[in-house]
């Protein structure tokens, strides 16, 4: 059997060339960073708990009607996406302060924002991904005002679909990341949600304790990382209860 072509190998996810023109093989690693990969380690299992979320939310987003990448799960570290042109910014949207937020803005962390903030981030690692307004990406050409546009409504629907679904199972979505990727259909071409969905790009807080559901426990040594992840997917019924290994979600069959 021909060995498949790797296309590209980040941080935390492997890229392979898919089995049809126009799809991508997107693996989920172990490993975790953290403050541009300073921080580093392997974590078994997060690959598989991402791989299930991430499908769980992609699938729920294309069920309502918000475009994504995604195309099925493979198996359980590997899902079929569309390939796609991805536009070099990190958009995060805020519903509390955290993070990056209360430090640049001396806000406490968990305080309420009066509206969903949207912010851009310029994708390099070189760099780290530095804040940049949307005058930069105007004048340097990372995305058109139509783009600018299309990202905006993508961002705030995906907000108020996350929100809704982490407050149905107890949890407080209190910012996230998403990446846009365009994809060419004939002449037309359009901006889906691309990337993954996961407690990798989000920061989720019980809502009763305030426990941190998400990366921040990798980040700031809050405990094992797999427990909070496998919370998570234990109460979206994406893991059953008291199961050790992660099973298929509920959305599909
Ligand atoms: N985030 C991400 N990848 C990054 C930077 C941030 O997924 O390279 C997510 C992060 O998990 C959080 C949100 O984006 O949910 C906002 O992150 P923030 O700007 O507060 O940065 P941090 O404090 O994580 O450095």
């Amino acid at each position: 059997m021909a060995r498949r072509k790797k296309i590209y190998e980040g941080k935390a996810k492997t890229l392979y060339e898919g089995p049809e023109p126009g799809t991508i093989v997107q693996y989920f690693k172990d490993d975790a960073t953290a403050f541009n990969a300073e921080k580093r380690d392997v974590i078994e299992g997060k690959g598989v708990l991402n791989n299930l979320l991430s499908e769980y939310f992609m699938m729920g987003l294309n069920n309502i009607g918000v475009p994504t990448h995604f195309l099925k799960r493979l198996n359980m570290r590997e899902q079929l996406v569309r390939a796609c042109e991805i536009i070099p910014l990190e958009v995060v949207v805020r519903n509390y302060a955290a993070g990056s937020m209360s430090k640049r803005l001396g806000i406490e962390e968990g305080t309420q924002l009066p509206r969903p903030i949207i912010e851009y981030y310029y994708k390099d690692d070189k760099l780290g991904d530095p804040l940049i307004t949307e005058e930069h990406i105007a004048a340097f050409g990372w995305a058109s005002q139509q783009d600018m546009d299309d990202i905006l409504s993508l961002a705030l629907r995906v907000n108020d679909f996350m929100s809704g679904v982490m407050f149905g199972v107890g949890i407080r979505l209190i910012d996230f990341k998403i990446e846009i990727g365009r994809v060419y259909d004939g002449d037309f071409q359009r901006l889906v949600v691309a990337d993954e969905i996961s407690p990798d790009s989000c920061r989720l807080w019980d809502i009763e304790t305030n426990q941190k559901l998400d990366k921040d426990v990798f980040r700031r040594d809050l405990g094992s990382l797999t427990d909070a992840y496998s919370e998570v997917a234990r109460r979206l019924g994406v893991m059953p209860k008291n199961a050790a290994t992660p099973i298929k979600p509920t959305l599909i069959n």
